[in-house]
């Protein structure tokens, strides 16, 4: 149990795996480029940004003059940002036409270059807690070890294969997802509520130059959607992503990353 992880086999698509379920090699690595021949020159900055749950704090009259000229200009510059990057999310990587672009300051009224980023519906959720929980579309979890990122592959997948999976894989994800929502009383018992808009309203709470403790309060949870918030990106996912690695490949992926833990 305790064999170093081998990078190399945990990162790549493995020979066997892809022929067993019935797809062609070409099939299978469509789309992935080959590696940077400067990976490793430097490791100073990470490849993606962690994901800090946050709340819009910088709340602006819906008639502020000065917002309505924000916005403007936000609309102006949005497709040129997600043309830059690739429609590709900042906090997990994901790529889909349907990213957002999210404020890195949460003031949407701060639309300098640097401030706008790409993010998936699902990480840009995380930026918004009170927004989901009001909805009631998403629960806070406890899952330690369990990056925010990973969770949302995660939910996206079982979204996917709640849409198109066999009846076996449909049942597999629903109890897969009932497991999730079950650990979110482990966070009301501890907090007193998991209910997403609790923490951003304890969030608007804080000041400025505590904010930053936000990060170990939140330490071993996750947020977990409902997957009704994304139903109707859920096709597109299908059509982009999940064609070149299509579902009968993932529980392969899964034996291969377990079995190199
Ligand atoms: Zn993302």
């Amino acid at each position: 149990m305790n064999t170093p992880i081998d990078s190399r086999k945990y990162a790549t698509l493995d020979e066997d795996a892809v022929r067993n379920a019935g797809i062609s090699w070409d099939e299978a690595t469509q789309g992935m480029t080959a590696p940077d021949p400067n990976l490793g020159a430097n490791f100073v900055t990470r490849r993606y940004k962690d994901i800090v749950f946050s709340v819009k704090r910088k709340i602006w009259r819906q008639d502020d003059e000065g917002m309505e000229s924000a916005n403007a200009e936000y609309k102006k510059k949005r497709p040129a940002v997600l043309v830059k990057g690739g429609n590709k999310c900042v906090f997990c990587g994901f790529r889909s036409k349907h990213t957002e672009v999210h404020h890195c300051n949460d003031n949407h009224a701060d639309n300098r270059d640097e401030n706008l980023e790409i993010a998936d519906p699902l990480c840009h959720g995380t930026q918004h807690i009170g927004q989901v929980g009001s909805q009631r579309q998403g629960i806070f979890i406890n899952l330690e070890g369990i990056p925010q990122a990973e969770v949302n592959h995660l939910q996206r997948t079982i979204a996917v294969v709640l849409e198109m999976g066999s009846e076996q894989e449909k049942s597999d994800a629903r109890a897969l997802l009932q497991h999730l929502a079950s650990r979110g009383e482990l966070i009301a018992s501890e907090w007193g509520s998991a209910n997403p808009s609790d923490f951003a309203n304890a969030l608007l709470r804080l000041h400025d130059e505590d904010l930053d403790k936000r990060v170990s309060a939140f330490a071993g949870m996750a947020l977990l959607y409902r997957p009704v918030r994304f139903m109707e990106y859920i096709g597109q996912w299908i059509e982009e992503s999940y064609k070149s690695l299509p579902l009968k490949m993932w529980g392969q992926i899964y034996e291969r990353a377990r079995a190199a833990r």
